[in-house]
């Protein structure tokens, strides 16, 4: 099994990216594409510029333009299997905006992403295990938005602000957060729209803001082991990140500032935490940011960890994109 192969020599983390395709604009005004895929040549992913090769890149998997959401989850399905196994798992996207994040963690109605296929495979497997295990499966989906959480199932606003506790047996929690109990697959894909949709509360630019904010879903899997009565607890973080692009100089002021602040605190955080896991560092800095800090869980000890780097493969994204893969790189 693939991810068995993986898990043998890379440990828990390991990294998938994925590149878009060159979008209608871009083709139109003529974009060159810096990316190629030639594994052959340059191990997994080669950035080029002109026709000279600039670097190479390895990750776990690389997807093209071509491949499509059924690929991409094909790759993630055997975390998502452990979670009924009592595994943690978190999987999140990273990348500049516009690069495809939302894309592959939300998807589209047609085209579902890997929120949906995560819920309807935990569903079919707790279907074929029934006479063996019972399941209770919920979700929560909140917003990291300025450091502050926002609860995007709360049918009525809470003055109340959300914070992050730790319970006797250690595991995180946000009190007061609504946690939706999910019976069937038929119910999920309005579940996760109202989500989204909530996103758009209060803010005068919808797009805009989703690419500052952290957009996360936790799915909690409850297992009742019916020969031996043993029941289990684990929690799965799917999370579509801030984008990760710089501000440029000329933005560097008032709210815009603040936003960009927290995002690259909270980003800078997830790859200390990543890096440390990596690297066996005694300490792990969970703590510097609420996004590390609600992953907790999820990110070390035995839990399991994939990360989508999203790229362009349009020149005009090159340094971004450079970034992107460097990020990438230097959490393994
Ligand atoms: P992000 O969330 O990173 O800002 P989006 O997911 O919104 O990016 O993607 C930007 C645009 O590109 C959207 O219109 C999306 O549908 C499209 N897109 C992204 N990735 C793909 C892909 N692999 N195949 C087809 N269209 C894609
Ligand atoms: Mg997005």
């Amino acid at each position: 099994e693939l991810y068995n192969q993986i898990q043998e020599n890379k440990g828990n983390i390991r990294v998938f990216c994925r590149c878009r395709p060159l979008k209608k604009e871009e083709i139109a005004a003529g974009s060159a594409t810096v990316v190629d895929f030639d594994v052959a040549k340059y191990g997994d992913l080669g950035i080029l510029t002109g026709s000279s090769l600039k670097k190479t890149f390895k990750f776990d998997r690389v997807y093209t333009p071509k491949d499509n959401q059924v690929d991409v989850f094909a790759d993630a399905s055997p975390l998502v299997t452990s979670v009924l196994d009592g595994y943690n798992v978190c999987i999140f996207a990273y990348g500049q905006t516009g690069t495809g994040k939302t894309f592959t963690m939300e998807g589209t109605e047609e085209n579902r992403g890997v929120n949906y296929r995560t819920l309807e495979l935990l569903f079919q497997i707790a279907k074929e295990r029934s006479e063996t295990f019972m399941y209770s499966i919920s979700v929560s989906v909140l917003e990291v938005y300025n450091e502050q959480i926002r609860d995007l199932l709360a049918t009525s606003p809470t003055s109340k602000k959300l914070e992050i506790k730790q319970s006797a047996e250690g595991s995180h929690h946000v009190p007061g957060l609504v946690e939706a109990r999910l019976d069937n697959i038929k119910e999920v894909w309005s579940v996760l729209q109202a989500g989204s949709n909530a996103r758009a509360v209060g803010s005068n630019n919808v797009n805009e803001h989703s690419s500052r904010s952290h957009c996360m879903l936790c799915i909690m899997v409850r297992a009742k082991n019916l020969m031996n009565g043993e029941c289990t607890k684990s929690k799965l973080w799917l999370v579509d990140l801030a984008g990760s692009e710089r501000l440029a100089k000329t933005d560097a002021q008032g709210e815009r500032l603040k936003e960009a602040q927290n995002i690259n605190k909270s980003l800078s955080a997830l790859g200390d935490v990543i890096h440390a896991l990596a690297t066996k560092s005694s300490h792990i800095p969970y703590r510097n940011s609420k996004l590390t800090h609600l992953l907790q869980d999820s990110l070390g000890g035995d839990s399991k960890t994939l990360m989508f780097v999203q790229i362009s493969p349009s020149e005009q994204d090159l340094s971004e994109t450079l970034s992107s893969l460097n990020f990438a790189t230097r959490v393994r």
